[in-house]
Order: structure tokens, then C-alpha cells, then sequence
């Protein structure tokens, strides 16, 4: 038996997105600048999808890039505004502590290039505060970048409100809406971006495909030499399997958005309900403003990385907020800095669903957490500690 709720991690393909995929592979394999009519029919299908990615986004398909992914988007977005700023003397750049890691190496490169990054607080809830926005935006600010939602913790940001402050201070808005498009309403007029990236593996669709809408009239800086593929700004062969399957899947997850959002959101609540009664777990980040699919929880006293490994056994596969780093656990950057104490932090688990998931599902996960909770709780020195109410580094 297998318990799959890792769905921030990836998703399984969805079966309209592989239908839409196989004519590519096996019959429509042109390539998109071959001028015959196999090499033509595939370039229909590629702009097709753009099109219909850029319906749902509320874009024009102009300013829709196909990419690799979130990953690239996010690189390709963040760079090309921070070089474009550099250009009229702005080095400065504004984010916040807990965005993927996409972003924050970005800026990590960009910082030894001389930028001057601002990370903000995200607080207790896991939600950046419009003041800060405001607070922090200078006369050299080349871009704000700010995340939709959060991978670990799931809780959505005011981006709509950052957007308006943004366009009205003249500065650049990039969010990464990876974890938010497909799973909850994503529109860039709505959300006033100049930047925008997706990712088709979270909403059901191919691994290695994403998409990164660039407003008209933004400067976009190709990060691939090459072709002049993506109208110049993205070089390589066109990823057209991807690409057709990337629409269908979100094509797919837009039209029974409001279903599943209700769906798996009482299947969280229902998880969330089932553990309350676990002495000395709580759930991080703001309980509404949250994905539906996405319950990140601690439980003290154990490691998130035994509680994974024994939740697998039980066949469920979940993720932890820690990443191994050179052999030592370090607790996710995202707990920390939402003020979670670094013990504690240790022994976070994160439960993404999907619509696929089921009400039984959830019945095996929430009584196969208290039996690990409270087995990883009877061999923890750590738990022996805080029973006898001494203090935990
Ligand atoms: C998964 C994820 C990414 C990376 O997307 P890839 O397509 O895997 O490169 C970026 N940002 C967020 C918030 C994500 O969840």
C-alpha cells in the first residue's frame, strides 16, 4: 500500500496531461522550427498550449516563456530584473526569509555581485506584512520578489496587495507561484506582476517543464545561449511534450479548481483534527491563510526524520522540513524563520494532499502518526527532558 502525500514535492501526471502527451512522442515529433508540415504541426500544438496557459493566467501569450521549470523561472525572472535595475544605478533587491531556494541562491549569487539584498520577516504566521514591503522599498529597489505561497508550510501571501504597492512605487514584482498555480486562484493582472513563475509538476503535469510570464514591456535576460527559440529568450529544442501536457494538466486543475480545493482542504482539516490530541505538536504558520492541500505540523521531542522513516513503513510517504546537509540535519530555514525553536524544528512533518488522496487515506495517516509520535517519544532523551521539564537547547 502507498499513502502518497508529498504532493508539494511533486505530483503523480494526471491522466489527461499523459493523453495529451503521447501524440508528441509518437506521431507529432517535429521539431517547432523545421519549416515541414511534421516540424509546423508541432509548433500549433506548442503555441496552443501557450495560449491556453496564458488564458488561465490572465496573460497575453506574448509573455508567456516556456522554461524547465520553477527553478529557471525563478533564476531567469530575478536575474533579469536585477541586471536591468543595475543598469539605472538600483542594486537593491527585496524578499523574504523563507522563499524557495530558487530564489534565495539567486540572490545569494546576486549579493556577491554587489546587490544588496533585504529579506523579510515572515513571522510567527508564515506571512509577509505590506508594511515591511513598504517600509523596505528604496529609491535603488530594482525588484521585490515575493513567494505566492510557501512549499513547507503552505500559507499564501498578500501579493495582490504587494503587487499595487509595488507598480505604484515604479518597482518591479516578481512572485514564484509554483506552489499556487492549479491550487488556488493565480491571475497576474489580479496579482499586478511583472514576473511570474509556474511549475507543471505541482499541478499533475510533467516533470522539467515550467513556464515564466514576463509582463510586456519588462526586459528579459536569456540565461541559454543558442537559438533564438522563446522568441530569443530561451534557447534549446521546444520541450513539446511538455509544454502540451503542462496545459492540459492545468487546464485540468483551473476547471475543477473550487471542487478539489474543498475536497482536499476537508481531508487537512480532517488530519489536523485527528493529531490535536498529540500532547505538544502544533501546527506552524496561519491556520486560513493557507494552501488547501498543505498541514506542516511539530511534534516535539523527535526527529522529523525518524518520524518519515517509520511513516513510510506504514507505506505513507510525507516530507520533513529538514534537509540533509553534509551529513548533519539541519532544521528547514523556513521554520526557522518563522521563530520555530531549532529543537522543535527537528521534528517537523509535512503533509501535502491532492485530490487523489482518500477520507481512508487519512484515517491511516492519523492513527499511524500517533503510534510513531508516541513510539519516537518512549526512546527520546529529548522527550525524557521535556517531560521532566528541563530546558531544551
Ligand atoms: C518546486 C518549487 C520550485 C522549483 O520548481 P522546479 O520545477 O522543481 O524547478 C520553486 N519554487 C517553489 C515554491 C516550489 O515549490
Amino acid at each position: 500500500m502507498t499513502i502518497y502525500v508529498d504532493n508539494a514535492a511533486t505530483t503523480k501526471l494526471s491522466e489527461t496531461a499523459l493523453n495529451a502527451m503521447l501524440p508528441l512522442m509518437t506521431e507529432h515529433y517535429g521539431n517547432p522550427s523545421s519549416l515541414h508540415h511534421i516540424g509546423q504541426k508541432a509548433k500549433e500544438l506548442l503555441e496552443d498550449s501557450r495560449e491556453r496557459i496564458a488564458n488561465i493566467l490572465g496573460a497575453s501569450p506574448s509573455e508567456i516563456y516556456f522554461t524547465s521549470g520553477g527553478s529557471e523561472a525563478d533564476n531567469q525572472a530575478i536575474l533579469s530584473a536585477a541586471y536591468a535595475g543595475a543598469q539605472k544605478g538600483k542594486k537593491h533587491i527585496i524578499s523574504s526569509k523563507f522563499e524557495h531556494h530558487a530564489v534565495l541562491h539567486t540572490l545569494d549569487k546576486l549579493k556577491l555581485e554587489g546587490f544588496e539584498i533585504t529579506l523579510l520577516d515572515v513571522y510567527k504566521e508564515g506571512i509577509v506584512r505590506l508594511e515591511d514591503v513598504a517600509n523596505a522599498i528604496r529609491d535603488d529597489t530594482a525588484l521585490v520578489t515575493i513567494m505566492t505561497a510557501n512549499n513547507e508550510v503552505g500559507t499564501i501571501q498578500p501579493i495582490a496587495e504587494i503587487g499595487k504597492l509595488c507598480r505604484e512605487k515604479g518597482v518591479l514584482f516578481h512572485t514564484d507561484a509554483v506552489q499556487a498555480v492549479g491550487h488556488i486562484p493565480v491571475n497576474v493582472k489580479d496579482f499586478n506582476c511583472d514576473f511570474l513563475s509556474v511549475s507543471a509538476h505541482k499541478f499533475h503535469g510533467p516533470k522539467g517543464v515550467g513556464v515564466l510570464y514576463a509582463r510586456k514591456g519588462t526586459i528579459l535576460k536569456s540565461l541559454i545561449n543558442g537559438g533564438a527559440q522563446e522568441r530569443n529568450k530561451r534557447a534549446g529544442t521546444e520541450y513539446t511534450y511538455g509544454a502540451v501536457g503542462m496545459a492540459a494538466a492545468l487546464g485540468e486543475a483551473v476547471n475543477n479548481l473550487d471542487k478539489n480545493a474543498k475536497y482536499v482542504a476537508s481531508l487537512r482539516d480532517k488530519i489536523i483534527d485527528g493529531v490535536s490530541d498529540i500532547e505538544r505538536s502544533f501546527v506552524n504558520g496561519d491556520l486560513t491563510e493557507r494552501l488547501p492541500g498543505t498541514v506542516n505540523m511539530c511534534f516535539e521531542g523527535i526527529e522529523g526524520e525518524s518520524l518519515l522513516l517509520l511513516l513510510d513503513q506504514d507505506g505513507i510517504c510525507a516530507s520533513s522540513g529538514s534537509a540533509c546537509t553534509s551529513g548533519s540535519l539541519d532544521p528547514s530555514h523556513v521554520l526557522l524563520s518563522m521563530g520555530v525553536p531549532v529543537a522543535v524544528a527537528h521534528g517537523s512533518l509535512r503533509i501535502s494532499l491532492s485530490e487523489y488522496n482518500t477520507e481512508e487515506e487519512v484515517e491511516i495517516i492519523i492513527s499511524s502518526i500517533h503510534k510513531v509520535v508516541k513510539y519516537l517519544r518512549s526512546i527520546s532523551p529529548v522527550w525524557e527532558k521535556i517531560m521532566k521539564g528541563e530546558e531544551i537547547e
